[in-house]
């Protein structure tokens, strides 16, 4: 009896940690398919801090219209990714002040790209409408046009993010650095992407993806290897499992405490708010090394406008009306934060 109990609560806890996220399950299965070599980059120092821009196509793949997100769901996971990364969320205050010294921003932010691979204007969100009702981690098909779902563009200039239904009740899954082009990025399932506030999943405001986007830049989950604390990140205090829920501070394992708000961990999107130092050195080392091409093109050049009245970066360009007179720059119209149109000279 007790035998069937544990295996109950065995099979209960690994269906559990793979809804949140399929990340070191998807590697597994690359590297036995021969399709991920793993890096012999050392962890080096940053070379350099600065802002990166990395530009980002949504892929919305739908059977129904309720998969069919709206470009505001889009445009909120944008949001949340870019205070995220840039220690900008609102929850950052909850850093218990044991952390704050290694709290970390990376100043990576991210834009909808706004030139597609054939150098036409874009909004950087595709929609494809598909026959397939899900779709599943093992089988890449939402990856694939022949296959019910979209080729990726150029993955070595573009972060192609999938938004489809996944089978089970998997969140997302991502490729690390050294994975096979045709297949490297991350998947959400749609009902993961962006904020939604009304939502009664405990997954609803955006973490996922800057989750996802962690291991991308090839950070391992925090409880990596448990008490061993190989996850490659001496700030980041070994911690014996991953936590789930929203737990209180301090909780204690393996002889320190545990930073279960770390964007590497399991918990609630609510609970969980910061990257340390070693991560973000961490991320841009990897960017810089090994997805550098994501830097090279400027698909995200207006990033760097402001909103001189919100004092905000402006998201999302919805068309470029051309060279001025002096061929000195763009004229960019754009849709900013609060989706007002704009025209912007750049
Ligand atoms: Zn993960």
């Amino acid at each position: 009896m007790m035998r069937v109990i544990l295996l109950f609560f065995f099979s209960f806890l690994f269906s559990f940690s793979q809804e949140r996220c399929g990340a070191e399950f998807y590697r597994d299965l690359l590297i036995e398919k021969d399709l991920f070599q793993p890096s012999n980059i050392s962890n080096r120092q940053a070379l350099s801090i600065g802002q990166y821009d990395i530009p980002v196509v949504f892929h919305i793949i739908y059977n129904n219209e309720q998969e069919n997100i709206s470009d505001d769901q889009v445009i909120s996971q944008l949001d949340v990714l870019n205070k995220d990364y840039n220690a900008e969320n609102q929850d950052f205050i909850n850093v218990p002040d044991t952390f704050l010294n290694v709290a970390s921003s990376s100043g990576i932010r991210f834009c909808l790209a706004q030139l597609d691979p054939l150098g036409n204007v874009s909004s950087g969100i595709t929609r494809t409408y598909t026959d397939l009702e899900v779709f599943s981690m093992s089988e890449d098909k939402m990856k694939m046009s022949s296959e019910g779902g979209i080729d990726p563009w150029d993955t070595e200039k573009y972060l192609n993010i999938w938004v489809c239904d996944l089978s089970g009740n998997l969140l997302g899954f991502s490729t690390f650095p050294g994975t096979d082009p045709l297949l490297d990025g991350v998947v959400i399932d749609y009902q993961y992407l962006g904020v939604l506030l009304n939502s009664p999943s405990p997954y609803n405001l955006g973490r996922t993806a800057t989750h996802e986007i962690g291991h991308f830049f090839g950070l391992e989950h925090t409880f990596y290897a448990g008490c061993s604390d190989w996850d490659g990140c001496d700030d980041t205090p070994p911690i014996s499992s991953s936590s789930f829920g929203c737990p209180d501070f301090p909780q204690e394992s393996c002889g320190s405490l545990d930073m279960t708000m770390n964007f590497m961990d399991y918990t609630n999107d609510a609970c969980m708010y910061m990257f340390s130092t070693c991560q973000t050195n961490k991320m841009i080392n990897n960017l810089i090394n090994q997805r550098a091409g994501l830097l090279e093109q400027n698909f995200c050049f207006y990033n760097s406008l402001l909103d001189p009245e919100k004092d905000k970066n402006i998201l999302r360009v919805i068309d470029i009306l051309g060279r001025d007179t002096k061929g000195s720059g763009f004229n960019i119209k754009i849709y900013d934060n609060g989706f007002v149109e704009k025209t912007y000279k750049l």
